[in-house]
């Protein structure tokens, strides 16, 4: 079936470290001149590590070094390129307009029934076209005690809250100790029925997730694992190990990958990595239109781009391995979902949508009168009437124009 490449220890470093998480996290690299050692770059590389080290943080595992070093769309994702600073990007510095939606320290509360909860932002990687980069890398590894009781009793006062997003910064570069104590926190509120966690991690360091971890999770269940995956190559023999470790002691994993210019915008790229994924377990879930932040303009592909991989992937690929494509809308409008549109035309009460392989058929729409009410449907009512008025954020709808630098 598929082969997934190991990447082994160098010879120099024992296994035992190579393979523990505090190592590769303690011994990332993340100067210039680290890099200059261990990669042969060029001279282009060089200066933009040299020019960008100050506006956005370098950082790489010594694990995904070499993923860097074999592959040069790993290697894009993580190295610093000169065009960066262009300023033609159309660029926001906070493009989900989060600051608007940041009730107390720490917490996101963009849409009804889920918060995010940034604990940290540190990364073991700092990825070139980061959404979040007004936030992450910016010293604040840690929540202060007082942050953090203010963010854990937005949670508790906040009944609608259904959902905590552990995200940063990468949630999963805290200690096992730490992770447990925020997870025992959730559970003790009522309310919150699912905790998902979003980490790069699992790509860039598998090694992270451990016997102990996975212990913690299982404590904590339900829990939902959300990787970072971008590319068929990022996904080796090492990572399919402790994903499948994952999945088997019954903690569920969704990837959220991100369309990148000339990394993996062809269906064919997509297609290797989402049925990759999908037979280890790990459910495709978001394809995202990359977000207009500082510095990505070279990485944004276009709305007809994006829109044209997933009609081409759409009934060719298992439902099971598509992949929802969403955007982002600039600002803080939240999220939409670009669907190929099959739409042909509408005769009188017939609807005729053209399928994936170019046969176009009709549905007869029923009557409206024909339409029974909907039965046993009273208590849902009641909580699909909290969701639906449950306050969130703050704020006014005038903040969302667009505002670019
Ligand atoms: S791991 Fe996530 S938060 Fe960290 S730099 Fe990459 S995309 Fe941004």
């Amino acid at each position: 079936m598929f082969h997934f490449k190991s990447i082994s220890a160098p010879s120099n470093i024992p296994k035992e470290q190579w393979t523990h998480w505090k190592w590769q996290m303690q011994n990332a690299l993340k100067t210039p001149e680290e890099f200059e050692k261990s990669l042969h770059l060029s001279e282009e590389e060089k200066k933009a590590l040299h020019s960008l080290k100050n506006i956005f943080a370098v950082k790489t595992t010594p694990y995904y070094l070499q993923l860097c070093q074999q592959y040069p769309a790993v290697r894009q994702m993580a190295l610093p390129h000169l065009k960066e600073l262009d300023p033609s990007g159309f660029y926001q510095e906070d493009p989900l307009g989060e600051k608007n939606h940041n009730p107390v320290p720490r917490i996101i509360h963009r849409y009804p029934d889920r918060v995010l909860f940034l604990v940290t932002d540190f990364c073991g990687i700092y990825c070139r076209y980061c959404t979040r980069k007004h936030f992450t890398a910016q010293g604040n590894h840690t929540v202060s005690s007082k942050d953090y009781q203010k963010a854990l009793q937005y949670i508790q006062n906040n009944q609608g809250i259904r959902e905590v997003i552990l995200s940063g910064g990468d949630p999963l570069t805290l200690s096992n100790n730490r992770i447990k104590n925020i997870l025992t926190d959730l559970r003790s509120i009522p309310h919150i029925e699912i905790i998902r966690i979003g980490s790069r991690l699992p790509v860039v360091c598998p090694f992270r997730i451990d016997e102990e971890l996975i212990d913690i999770l299982k404590a904590h269940q339900p829990v939902f694992i959300m990787t970072h995956f971008n590319h068929p190559k990022e996904l080796t023999a090492e990572c399919v190990k402790h994903l499948l470790h994952l999945c088997d002691n019954g903690i569920c994993v969704y990837n959220q990958m991100v369309l990148l210019n000339g990394i993996n915008n062809h269906p064919a790229v997509v297609q290797a990595l989402n049925r990759r994924l999908l037979f280890i377990r790990v459910r495709p879930y978001y394809m995202f239109q990359c977000d207009p932040s500082k510095g990505t303009g070279h990485f944004r592909t276009t709305i007809e781009n994006s829109k044209w991989i997933q009609k081409e992937l759409w009934g060719v690929l298992s439902g099971l391995a598509t992949s929802r494509l969403s955007m982002d809308l600039p600002s803080g409008g939240g999220k939409v979902e670009l669907v190929p549109d099959h739409f042909v035309k509408k005769e009188k009460n017939t609807f005729f949508h053209k399928g994936f392989d170019g046969i176009t058929s009709g549905y007869p729409n029923p009557t409206e009168s024909n339409l029974p009410d909907t039965t046993d449907i009273q208590e849902y009512l009641e909580e699909w009437k909290v969701l639906k008025t449950q306050p969130y954020g703050s704020l006014e709808k005038e903040n969302y124009a667009s505002q670019y630098i």
